[in-house]
């Protein structure tokens, strides 16, 4: 007489069990990878932006203080120019002309302190926006190292897992074995399933009382019901 089924059952499902879940964990690997290549070039971006952002405010105070030079040296042609005015019409036209040119002037002023103001509030802020983006690149190494080193646990167990199912398995009585192969190829890990007291834990089917003393008895038993292999629950 073989051995009784039920303890060899119950390690086939809990080691099949285990490696879905393993597979699992292994196939997050590279979603999770995703997520943190996207934190890193966001973290990129964000530093890049920030020096690019300081060369467009220099840029803008160096294009406004060209604008405010010819600005000023028109003012100060048409001011000089008032005074040769030959009529009302042309001393009015230079005036509101001086008027626009005024404005304009304050105006490109403002913009110039406002650039000023920009850049140097940006440049200060230069040595914590580098280490923000040290420290990302730093976490993002640190994930890498990690992720690699759980892999290479997953795998391992995923390894030493399958070899021990297959001395497991190779446990089955032999007229049973094809019957087995054939619940977890349909079913997958799911194909065996724990019985407490009667009840069959996978449809919540309660055995006959002949059934029952069958698997008691270290018999192989499938469900009647949803057909998977059964094993006493300890
Ligand atoms: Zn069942």
């Amino acid at each position: 007489m073989s051995q009784a089924v039920s303890p060899i059952l119950r390690e086939c499902h809990r080691l099949r069990r285990h490696l879905r879940d393993l597979q699992s964990e292994i196939d997050l690997g590279p979603r999770v990878l995703k997520i943190q290549q996207k934190a890193l070039a966001d973290a990129d971006a964000a530093h890049a932006e920030h020096h690019a952002s300081i060369k467009r405010w220099k840029l803008k105070q160096k294009d406004d203080e060209g604008g405010l030079k010819t600005t000023e040296t028109r003012l100060l042609k048409v001011q000089t120019d008032l005074n040769g005015a030959t009529s009302k019409k042309e001393f009015d036209a230079k005036n509101i002309e001086i008027a626009t040119a005024t404005a304009r002037k304050g105006e490109l002023e403002d913009a110039i302190l406002n650039a000023l103001g920009e850049v140097e509030e940006r440049t200060a802020a230069v040595p914590a926006v580098e280490s923000q983006w040290a420290a990302a690149q730093a976490t993002f190494q640190a994930q890498r190292v990690e992720a690699a080193e759980r892999l290479a646990r997953l795998l391992a167990d995923q390894a030493e897992s399958v070899e021990t199912l297959a001395v497991t398995e190779a446990k089955i009585p032999p007229e049973h074995r094809n019957q087995y192969n054939r619940i977890v190829k349909s079913y997958g890990p799911d194909g065996l399933a724990p019985v407490h007291g009667r009840t069959c834990m996978n449809c919540k089917t309660s055995l006959t009382e002949q059934q029952k003393t069958s698997l008691s008895g270290g018999a192989f038993v499938c469900c009647p019901q949803c057909g998977r292999a059964l094993y006493l629950q300890e």
